[in-house]
């Protein structure tokens, strides 16, 4: 199915193919801050549907993810990076997705404080 996704404000839009029934709820430095839900997708999922320019872009520890946000509201919808083999992968911010119902997703949990 095709979801629609974006900040806040809309200044980032992006559109990805799914079914997303978990969410994986880390609890590392980053995202025990933001609050984020997130869903694994490959590249050929995700379009982003605004401008690259539009994207803020923080990094921390091993610098290996870019973690978008929006300069001007503030929301994380998504970040970049490679999974272990190399395959470029997007990590979707699940709340950012207004047709799914959060309610409905299975919560698994992940230590990434750990790793
Ligand atoms: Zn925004």
């Amino acid at each position: 199915m095709l979801h629609q996704g974006s900040c806040h404000c809309g200044k980032i839009a992006f559109e990805v193919e799914g079914d997303f029934e978990t969410a994986i709820d880390c609890n590392c430095s980053l995202c025990r801050r933001r609050g984020s839900l997130l869903a694994f997708v490959g590249v050929p999922a995700f379009t982003l549907k605004t401008s690259e320019a539009d994207l803020e872009t923080y990094t921390f520890n091993s610098h290996k993810l870019q973690h978008h946000f929006c300069g001007t509201c503030g929301t994380a919808p998504f970040s970049e990076g490679v999974k272990p083999d190399g395959t470029p992968m997007r990590a979707i911010n699940l709340r950012c997705i207004p047709d799914i119902d959060l309610e409905t997703l299975k919560i698994r949990k992940w230590d990434g404080a750990s790793h």
